[in-house]
């Protein structure tokens, strides 16, 4: 199974902690601090995961993911949105945009990359 994951996402610190923690496993990382950028190249590299920051300038996350699902090739990949947003209301609208899932900043270095795997593997359990 393919592990390369898309990432988009502007701050740059949650890009390099990710990425890390990401690699440290064994994914293969493209990064991307805007939409325009990541929808791009998941077109053209097939992504076996994405994930998406939903507070993003210009284009929010939201307009990323339904972006991202008009294409076929990407219908089924697995967008976890990646937000701060607590409210159970933003979650709902990150789902409705087409992301499969959501993982709350700020990330849990220790369970981060079990929600990725999980996410990958297509299982629909949600951590506690
Ligand atoms: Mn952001």
């Amino acid at each position: 199974m393919s592990r390369s994951v898309l990432l988009i996402e502007d701050n740059e610190q949650n890009r390099y902690l990710v990425t890390f923690l990401l690699e440290r496993s064994g994914f293969t990382v493209r990064a991307f601090a805007d939409g325009a950028g990541g929808i791009e190249d998941a077109r053209t590299r097939i992504p076996a995961l994405i994930l998406l920051d939903i507070q993003l300038p210009t284009m929010d996350g939201y307009a990323v993911a339904r972006a991202l699902r008009k294409h076929d090739a990407l219908r089924g990949t697995p967008i976890l949105a990646v937000t701060s947003y607590a409210m159970p209301g933003d979650r709902e609208r990150a789902l409705e945009a087409g992301c499969t899932s959501y993982i709350e900043k700020p990330i849990n270095p220790e369970t981060f990359v079990d929600e990725v795997e999980r996410a990958l593997s297509g299982s629909t359990q949600v951590s506690p």
